[in-house]
């Protein structure tokens, strides 16, 4: 191969994070690298032991989509001039490495989120590809099963609901201790599942909450 790939390939640490669509957020997958560049993944393939599915990763992008048809998103993209400035504010990983996962409706703002904090990376999942912009600093994940990361280990995700108490809950099941669930566009019945899923809902305010999980006593106790 000659020439340099372009910089938006899926970051290689992401894997790690990353669960089988079909089998749940207890089973990891494994990944088979074809190409690469400076640790993150041009193609290649993820793979789950347990139900032995495959799933590609293309032209940098990887497709965990279950069926051919993807369930096109409902609810229109986020309209905010300033969502990405919001976003890394309240992430509290402005200053910091760290991955920041952000949902369908604002991933026109990755690329914005990744220039203003550089040292994070950010992921956009969501259904269609239209609905992210590329960039440096940015993964992009297809899917249209809910979310597919483990569970309890984000440090900080983005989402809005618009009133879909459903995917709050599996949001906020992948937040690590410590960790932040931004919602945006949230509705009562959002801040709610986000609270009954054992986050704390520390700020909000004009459509936007900021939820948190506290440190677990025993690990505080270290
Ligand atoms: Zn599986």
């Amino acid at each position: 191969m000659t020439g340099r790939w372009p910089s938006w390939n899926v970051f290689l640490e992401l894997t790690d994070l990353l669960s089988c669509p079909q089998c749940g957020p207890a089973h990891g997958l494994v990944l088979l690298v074809r190409e690469s560049v400076e640790g993150r993944v041009r193609s290649g393939w993820l793979g789950c032991p347990n139900c032995r599915r495959d799933f590609p990763v293309e032209d940098g992008v990887v497709d965990l989509r279950l069926g051919p048809e993807s369930r096109a998103a409902e609810l229109q993209p986020l309209s905010d001039d300033e969502l990405a400035l919001k976003i890394v504010a309240l992430s509290g990983l402005a200053q910091e490495r760290g991955i920041l996962i952000v949902g369908e409706r604002l991933g026109h703002a990755a690329e914005r989120i990744a220039e203003l904090a550089p040292e994070l990376e950010v992921v956009f999942v969501g259904s269609k590809l239209e609905r992210v912009t590329e960039g440096q600093g940015v993964s992009r994940i297809l899917s249209d099963a809910q979310l597919p990361f483990a569970e309890f280990r984000v440090r900080a995700m983005a989402i809005a609901p618009g009133g879909d108490p459903e995917l709050v809950s599996a949001a906020a099941r992948r937040v690590a201790p410590g960790g932040r669930l931004l919602l945006f566009d949230v509705h009562p019945e959002d801040r709610e599942a986000a609270r009954e899923t054992g986050l704390t809902v520390v700020a909000e305010g004009e459509g936007i909450a900021v939820a948190k999980r506290d440190l677990d006593p025993v690990f505080r106790a270290r």
